[in-house]
């Protein structure tokens, strides 16, 4: 009776079963629960145009969702934002990251050049992009070297200069910019290469300008000039409104060195051509470094709305141990002179992107790399130092107390994505 039973009942369950199957199929997948969530920071995301408190949910090294009140699985791990901010993982766009162990090389393969992921992920840093250090004959070399094994995303733009910026004479030789190699090497490594950068030329010839904008102009690559030190000087405003295009990048805006004129003028106004090269599209970034950022250029010309489309460190060995130390500080330079922190997260993420045509990088939109920033903002009594060595006071200023890099915490200040030990197994 029992086997006659079940034999007459197995079509009934098959038939059951594939019943619930196909009406499982027909269903939506159900929503995996996110690897991590932060919960409760105020997130600024300006290309989405998000300014509010929300939780940001990551999975499988991605940003799956930005949105109020996001209810955690129990495999997540919840960080508790309360407090601070939860920005994109921030862009620099000039660091000098091509360290290694060549005697008088200055910034190419040398020791005044940082270690990417020493200085990153403290700062907030998950991009920094190399400003030139090596060119068409040494790339290979920075890649193997540092690109491929930073865990920091390292980008480049490749010095006009075919030795990269070895300091002195190398610098120097015409001979060696050769805008046709620097393209060749550009299309090469169009995944790494974002731009083509000029910089410490001396001499009177617009040749460095001009080849560099030959080289950006045949693989659609923005050019970042570092300009001044020529004998006699040559004209900023033929730069600006001559030589480079729109998109290109002047970068130590806030500079006063010799053989250039700043942008703000003895009156203490910012001069009309600069003015009109923002209009006509060239970019502006502050460059900070060992000596190109200054309260006396950068005070007048804040206050007249003259602000950084891009804030970034010019960092080495020098810039950091002295009035530059880390882009945050750069930042905070920038809080406590009024500009609006959205503004200022802004210019390192989404406008960073844009001006290296990176459009994938600098937001949180759903499905985009899981890289982010969570920054305190301290009060209190600080003193930030320019690089003639002046001093200012402010009372605000922006501390990293964690950093995700592709969904995995890669700095953690106060241990905020931790267990407390008591809970803990070690
Ligand atoms: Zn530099």
């Amino acid at each position: 009776m029992r086997s006659r039973s079940a034999r007459i009942h197995f079509p009934l369950v098959a038939a059951l079963l594939v019943a619930i199957l196909s009406g499982l199929s027909a269903q939506a997948p159900a929503q995996p629960g996110p690897d991590l969530l932060i919960k409760g920071g105020h997130v600024i995301d300006p290309r989405n145009n998000i300014d509010a408190v929300m939780d940001v949910a990551l999975s499988g090294g991605k940003v799956t969702r930005v949105a109020a009140n996001i209810a955690a699985t129990p495999a997540a791990r919840v960080i508790d934002a309360k407090g601070l901010y939860v920005v994109p993982g921030l862009i620099d766009i000039h660091a000098h990251v091509f360290f290694g162990t060549e005697k008088d090389a200055y910034l190419s393969n040398a020791d005044s050049a940082a270690q990417p992921d020493a200085h990153s992920f403290r700062s907030g840093v998950t991009t920094m992009v190399d400003a030139g250090g090596s060119g068409w004959r040494n790339f290979p070399q920075f890649k193997e070297q540092v690109i491929d094994r930073a865990r920091t995303r390292v980008l480049a733009f490749i010095n006009i200069v075919g030795s990269g910026m070895k300091g002195g004479p190398v610098e120097q030789n015409l001979a060696d910019m050769d805008a046709k190699l620097t393209a060749m090497r550009i299309r090469q490594n169009a995944a790494t290469i974002v731009g083509v950068k000029v910089a410490h030329y001396t001499g009177p010839e617009w040749d460095p300008v001009v080849r560099g904008v030959a080289a950006a102009q045949e693989t659609n690559v923005p050019v970042m000039v570092d300009f001044g030190g020529h004998t006699p000087p040559l004209p900023l405003e033929d730069l600006l409104l001559k030589h480079l295009r729109p998109g290109d990048i002047l970068t130590h805006m806030y500079a006063h060195v010799s053989g250039r004129v700043p942008i703000v003028d003895e009156q203490g106004k910012v001069r009309p051509f600069v003015w009109e090269a923002r209009k006509r599209g060239i970019v502006f970034d502050a460059g900070h470094g060992g000596g190109s950022f200054l309260f006396r250029q950068a005070v007048p010309a804040i206050k007249q709305g003259f602000t950084p489309d891009v804030i970034s460190t010019d960092l080495h060995s020098g810039s950091m141990n002295a009035g530059m130390k880390d882009i945050l500080n750069t930042m905070s330079k920038f809080l406590n002179l009024g500009m609006p922190l959205a503004a200022i997260i802004k210019a390192n993420t989404v406008r960073a992107a844009d001006v290296i045509k990176r459009p994938e990088l600098g937001h949180l939109s759903a499905g985009a790399e899981g890289d982010l920033t969570v920054l305190a903002v301290r009060q209190g009594s600080f003193g930030f130092v320019d690089s003639g060595g002046s001093r200012m006071v402010g009372n605000q200023k922006l501390e990293c107390e964690l950093t995700v890099k592709a969904g995995q915490v890669v700095w953690d200040l106060n241990g905020i994505s931790r267990p407390m030990w008591t809970e803990g197994t070690k």
